[in-house]
């Protein structure tokens, strides 16, 4: 663990009550600072010895490995995607398959960090308000710790797995009358009256774990920079971490150059696809977003300003999918890779397709594409868009006769 102090990422203010999730004298938002000296004298080889996941990286992280809630998340593996890259013009990509953590998607780094966080402040109660995979990764990392966990879902709206898992590991799921920007105010406000200690993107804890995917992809490409990573963006914490990681990595010196970070909305929830179209720095929230990927339907990205910084300082870009091209993107995963990913990963996918087709993206960029969560999580999708199973006489000549079609 490296020393660190949680400051406002808007006006530097030090934030010492760990139960504030803005900042006292701004209302911004905040962020861990790390001091870093020390890792300045280690190389990557050093840190080696520990498995590859999320607390390989604990120089880089805010909490004392000795403390760890784990479930060994992380450690994942990067594909290279040679015949998908192939159908999309741009051969040298890489899936980074998120899908594989515990709880099933990269909400597991976060959510490791988190919970061991809030069990060295000695809480009792954790919560969040989620679309679905925040929390079933607070579920299973609360039952882990023996911790009381409330999660807060938009009425509805979540895909069956991700409901399945916060009810089987013990989580009070409350479902709450309104969209996901209603129950995370809900969530806020339990905070702010100290009921319980909030674990949503807003916590600075949680990019602090998931800065981990990057480290990861750097040690799994030997520390040679890609052009360009690419990934769905909807809160917008995650597209942060990614960058908090490269800025830190450069910081001591591990890399010289950044990759050009893509985010990539559902056309529907797009609020940073615009504000960038618009070259501004703040975005406008939507009101009613709606996508077949659920998990980036989001309107007001608690982290939006945060991935507008993350796009532009690394020359990065951001534009939109929509539902279609989400789904051909899904099954041409499944079809070309055997990767099954649930929508709002898939969107990365179908997002360098785009900007391939626009010219943004080069054919001969070495590109990452982080695909967020499993496709397990929502089969719903999966069989609506898949052909039915086929009716067949019982005999060998009737199956042939259909594997000839
Ligand atoms: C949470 C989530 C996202 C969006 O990540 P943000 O940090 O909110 O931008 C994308 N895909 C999946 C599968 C997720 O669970
Ligand atoms: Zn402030």
């Amino acid at each position: 663990m490296a020393a660190h102090k949680v400051i406002c990422w808007d006006c530097g203010a030090e934030v010492e009550d760990p139960f504030v999730n803005t900042c006292p004298r701004c209302g911004g938002l905040l962020t861990v600072k790390m001091e870093l000296e020390k890792v300045k004298e280690m190389k990557p080889q050093d840190l080696r010895s520990t498995p590859i996941g999320v607390w390989r990286y604990a120089p880089f992280m805010p909490v004392d490995p000795a403390h760890k809630v784990s479930i060994q998340e992380g450690g994942t593996p990067l594909y290279p995607t040679k015949a998908l890259g192939a159908e999309i013009g741009v051969e040298n990509t890489f899936v980074k398959f998120e899908g594989l953590n515990p709880t099933g998607s990269f909400k597991d780094r976060g959510m490791t960090m988190g919970v061991s966080h809030a069990k060295e402040l000695g809480a009792q109660v954790v919560g969040c308000a989620s679309t679905g995979n925040t929390s079933a990764a607070l579920a299973a990392y609360a039952a882990k710790a023996g911790m009381k966990c409330a999660v807060f879902l938009p009425s509805g709206k979540v895909a069956m797995g991700k409901l399945a898992q916060a009810l089987f590991f013990g989580a009070k799921v409350l479902s709450i009358d309104g969209n996901f920007d209603d129950a995370l105010a809900l969530a806020r406000k339990m905070a702010d009256e100290r009921k319980l200690y909030l674990l949503n993107s807003i916590n600075p804890y949680r990019p602090e774990g998931q800065k981990s995917v990057l480290f990861e992809i750097m040690d799994q490409l030997n520390y040679e920079v890609p052009d360009r990573i690419i990934l769905p963006v909807g809160n917008a914490a995650n597209i942060w971490a990614v960058y908090k990681a490269l800025t830190e990595l450069e910081e001591v010196g591990w890399i010289d150059k950044m990759p050009m970070l893509t985010g990539i909305q559902a056309e529907g929830a797009a609020p940073v696809a615009r504000a960038f179209a618009a070259e501004a720095k703040d975005f406008v929230p939507e009101q009613n977003p709606e996508t077949v990927a659920t998990a980036i339907r989001i309107g007001n990205p608690v982290s939006g300003r945060k991935a507008l910084k993350a796009i532009y300082s690394t020359g990065g870009y951001c534009t939109t999918v929509n539902d279609d091209e989400i789904i051909k993107a899904q099954q041409l995963l499944g079809r070309r890779e055997g990767v099954c990913v649930e929508p709002a990963s898939a969107a990365s996918v179908a997002g360098l397709k785009k900007l391939r087709e626009m010219g943004i993206a080069d054919k001969d960029e070495r590109v990452v594409c982080i695909c967020t969560g499993n496709g397990l999580k929502d089969p719903d999708t999966i069989i609506n868009n898949c052909a039915p199973p086929i009716k067949c006489g019982n005999s060998v000549a009737d199956v042939e006769r259909i594997l000839s079609e």
